[in-house]
């Protein structure tokens, strides 16, 4: 079975894709990770996030194993992601990585911007989740507080509208809910009630499709 999470930064779809990924016992990959990985490179060698051909040459030749590096999760490195995965070489380079990995069995949850829409369009099920831009704001706020780290909320929460402008708006696989995606919004619903209403979904499909 391959699920798809898509949705916009900071939705609480990360936390949902792999509570989901353990729960079905699929394997589980950040998709965000991967442009993340591509961005640090290049910000760390002082390449111009906008030259294409670099970009692209960093993204064929990029190291899973480094995938759980700290410094790709800060706000700057998720901003310069965004810009990054804009360009479409990038996005090719990364195209078959990708496929690959859900194509493994037993199947695989992957969380992203275009999974349900380019990377996997045949996912058993989809699930798209949205919520209000000023709660994932206030959650990114507090989650950078946890971890010892100064947050500006109205900075974040501006940084989080920018963001979602040019995930939508960019010419290559924008972000955009599937035709067939279920919409989950987890504006209001803790961790455990926004999993559940995820597994839901998914035992719902797979009621409804014998072979899921
Ligand atoms: O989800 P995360 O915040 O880690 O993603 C960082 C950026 O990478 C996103 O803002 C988006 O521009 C890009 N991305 C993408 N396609 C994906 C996953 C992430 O374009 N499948």
């Amino acid at each position: 079975m391959i699920i798809a999470i898509d949705g916009p930064a900071a939705s609480g779809k990360g936390t949902m894709a792999k509570r989901l990924a353990a729960h079905y016992g699929l394997r589980h990959l950040d998709t965000g990770v991967i442009y993340r990985a591509v961005a640090h490179a290049l910000l760390t060698a002082g390449i111009d996030l906008k030259d294409e051909a670099r970009a692209a040459e960093v993204a064929m030749t990029l190291d899973p194993t480094t995938f759980d590096n700290p410094a790709f999760r800060s706000h700057e490195v998720g901003s310069a992601a965004s810009v990054v995965s804009a360009l479409p070489k990038v996005r090719e380079a990364l195209l078959a990585f990708q496929r690959q990995f859900a194509s493994q069995p037993p199947g695989a949850v992957l969380d992203g911007r275009d999974i349900g829409t380019v990377i996997c369009p045949d996912a058993q099920v989809k699930i798209y989740v949205v919520a209000d831009p000023k709660i994932r704001a206030h959650r990114r706020t507090l989650e950078a507080r946890s971890r010892g780290e100064p947050a500006d909320e109205a900075a974040i929460l501006a940084d989080i509208l920018a963001r979602d402008e040019r995930d939508q708006n960019r010419a290559v696989a924008p972000l955009k809910q599937a035709a067939d995606a279920y919409l989950l919004d987890n504006s209001h619903l803790d961790i455990e009630s926004g999993v559940r209403a995820a597994i839901d979904i998914v035992e719902a499909v797979r009621a409804g499709r014998q072979r899921v």
